[in-house]
């Protein structure tokens, strides 16, 4: 599933291709996704200029003259940047045809994923607006997360992964940010103290960061490719690792249920 660092890495993939060029057409296939492909959305884009991408939590945004395009992967989906134009397959739903003869082709077979358009304030759209800070940024501190953190009673875990607190910590991310943090993902939220805030903050940044660098390695061959997302592919600490020893202390690393997620901890290293 395309998670935060697959969204970021998509987004620095494709902007090379597609910054200043003016969309002269757009086709949509199947406009079954997550939510129905408005059908007026092809004629609001048309002949407009893409003026930046962003991102925001796993929102891939085109900023377009007049608007902005709202791209998710969902579960599934992927955009690749083509130079000619080869017969689309079934999962193909959603070409983006631009004056400089590229194309953005957008396959999800799953159809969980979002295509939509705005012309409002992006950050008064009802999808982003009630979406916490970005990990990456200053905005995400520990002071932040201590304030947020006090006289809460859910499991760290669960707090770190809720999108209003901080956006884009999925499951692999979670687990891999308290084993470095060496924190038992069910403790109670509201007994992390001060300097553990300090730890998770950094460790949170630090996962997500070397998973975008390594994101960038697997989709170097962007443009025609297969376009398949580049899965993080480091050595993981904890996740997946169920019954396997534990890099730092050889102790068998422990899985829990989590609101129904696979959770992964050393019970030597992660005992606070
Ligand atoms: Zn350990």
């Amino acid at each position: 599933m395309p998670e935060l660092p697959e969204v970021e890495t998509t987004r620095r993939g494709i902007e090379p291709h597609i910054l200043n060029r003016r969309i002269s057409r757009v086709t949509v296939r199947d406009a079954r996704l997550r939510w129905p492909v408005p059908p007026e959305l092809p004629l609001q884009v048309q002949d407009q200029r893409i003026l930046a991408t962003h991102r925001r939590s796993k929102y891939l945004l085109i900023e377009l003259e007049r608007g902005m395009l709202i791209v998710h992967l969902g579960m599934s989906g992927s955009v690749r940047v083509l130079l000619d134009d080869p017969t689309p397959g079934k999962h193909d739903h959603i070409d983006v045809e631009l004056d400089n003869g590229v194309r953005l082709r957008y396959n999800d077979p799953r159809r969980f994923g979002a295509w939509l358009y705005t012309e409002a304030p992006i950050d008064e759209h009802e999808l982003i607006a009630h979406l916490g800070p970005e990990p990456l940024t200053d905005t995400f501190t520990a002071d932040y997360l201590f304030k947020k953190s006090r006289k809460r009673t859910t499991r760290i875990k669960t707090f770190i992964m809720d999108a209003r607190i901080v956006v884009g910590v999925g499951n692999i991310y979670a687990n891999e940010a308290l084993f470095l943090s060496g924190i038992y993902p069910h403790k109670p939220t509201g007994r992390i103290t001060r300097k553990e805030c300090e730890q998770l903050v950094s460790n949170i940044k630090q996962v997500l960061a070397l998973a975008i660098s390594q994101g960038g390695t697997t989709l170097r061959d962007f443009v025609g490719g297969d376009g398949k997302p580049g899965y993080f592919a480091q050595s993981l600490n904890v996740y997946g690792r169920t019954g396997l020893p534990c890099h730092r202390c050889e102790t068998l690393v422990r899985e829990l249920r989590t609101s129904n997620r696979g959770t992964f901890f050393c019970p030597q290293c992660q005992t606070r």
